[in-house]
């Protein structure tokens, strides 16, 4: 079989790894005769697999303990719709939720909660074509907002936060809600400077279909009434996320994904080889004058990378010699054009070494 790079931004390449132990296990797990996908998800075998899989990502992640760790359904954009419903009943209605509005995934979280509460735009990069996160200086937070959300990694327009920002004396304490569904366990993220962190699975994690909700204590337990139960924080977490069946083969991948990110020494040094793998493509960027990157330095994503050639005549045949030398996905998203390198944990520094090749001879013979 031949070797890919696949650079897609979601679903997105998994570590070979945990592939070939995942096609081992596939008709027999661990001698129980059964797949992963034929088990109950109440059953002690797919319990131990849930147990180790909390575990791992509690551990990789320091999740405190006065946070619960949740295994939903639903994908990350249901939860711009489920945040509110969980959230919102902490307060008088209408309330009040603020955004910062980095791009296009922070954009769809606004119109959604527009359907639950009055939306805040705090803050917002749009007028430039989110190529930055505004200044915090700047952001406009309300006196008293249910939440403040932010998309800490917009996986669309390329723009990270990397460090979660100060919002408490502000907003009267109002808890941090950040979509991470992009850079996960990319980095180290301090969750105690959130109320509540949620990622769909099919970034850094595993298959879609699985969505983690990590939350603090004191926000469960205030549900709308027109919350479905499945989705009401507190009952899930009552219920060990065993409320509803579980996407019990998802739960199982992302269990040997944390397996592995902790065989390569954690998140720390996932950190240090992703730093240096966006290093790597941002500094090539920076230098060439044929393709370029418009995002602010300070705000460049090390997971998604957005790029442009100069010549936009040229796309079509960048991306068919990118295929020709397996290098695969790498067309940017419909709303911003051009390319996107999207190097997740599981994208070895060799692929960006690769594509970087590619984009040298490309230059050279187009130039
Ligand atoms: C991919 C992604 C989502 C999830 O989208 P679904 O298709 O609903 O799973 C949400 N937020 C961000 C930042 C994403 O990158």
């Amino acid at each position: 079989m031949s070797h890919v790079f696949n650079f897609s931004a979601g679903p997105a390449v998994l570590p070979r790894e945990v592939l070939v132990e995942a096609a081992a296990d596939m008709l027999d797990w661990h001698g129980s005769g059964m797949s992963v996908m034929e088990m109950s998800h109440r059953g002690p075998e797919f319990m131990s697999i849930m147990a180790a899989a909390q575990k791992d990502l509690r551990e990789l992640m320091a999740v405190p303990d006065n946070y619960q760790i949740l295994f939903l359904q639903g994908g990350g954009l249901a939860e711009n719709a489920i945040v509110p419903m969980n959230l919102l009943g902490r307060k008088a209605q209408p309330a009040v939720i603020d955004f910062i509005h980095t791009g296009s995934w922070t954009g769809k979280s606004i119109k959604e909660a527009g359907k639950y509460a009055q939306v805040n735009v705090a803050a917002s990069s749009k007028a430039t074509g989110f190529d930055r996160v505004p200044a915090r200086a700047d952001w406009k937070l309300s006196a008293d907002p249910a939440y403040v959300h932010i998309c800490s990694n917009e996986t669309i327009d390329g723009v990270e936060i990397g460090i979660p920002p100060d919002i408490a004396a502000d907003t009267n304490g109002a808890p941090l809600v950040a979509d991470v569904s992009s850079h996960i366990l990319s980095r180290a993220i301090d969750v105690s400077k959130h109320g509540v962190l949620f990622a769909g699975a099919q970034k850094n994690i595993g298959p879609a279909g699985l969505t983690i909700v990590i939350v603090r204590d004191d926000l469960l337990g205030h549900a709308l009434p027109i919350c479905p139960s499945a989705f009401d924080w507190k009952v899930v977490a009552e219920n060990g996320s065993m409320y509803n069946t579980p996407p019990t083969y998802g739960i199982y991948i992302a269990g040997l994904v944390f397996q592995w990110l902790k065989r390569q020494g954690g998140v720390a040094a996932m950190e240090q080889r992703n730093i240096a793998k966006a290093a790597l493509l941002y500094d090539y960027l920076d230098q060439s004058q044929f393709y370029f990157n418009r995002v602010a330095s300070a705000d460049r994503s090390r997971m998604n990378v957005p790029f442009f050639l100069r010549d936009e005549t040229l796309n079509d045949a960048f991306l068919a010699g990118a295929k020709q030398r397996h290098l695969l996905q790498l067309k940017g998203h419909k709303s911003v054009g051009g390319m996107r390198a999207s190097i997740y944990n599981a994208m070895p520094i060799e692929g960006v070494q690769a594509l970087i090749s590619w984009m040298q001879e490309f230059e050279s013979t187009h130039r």
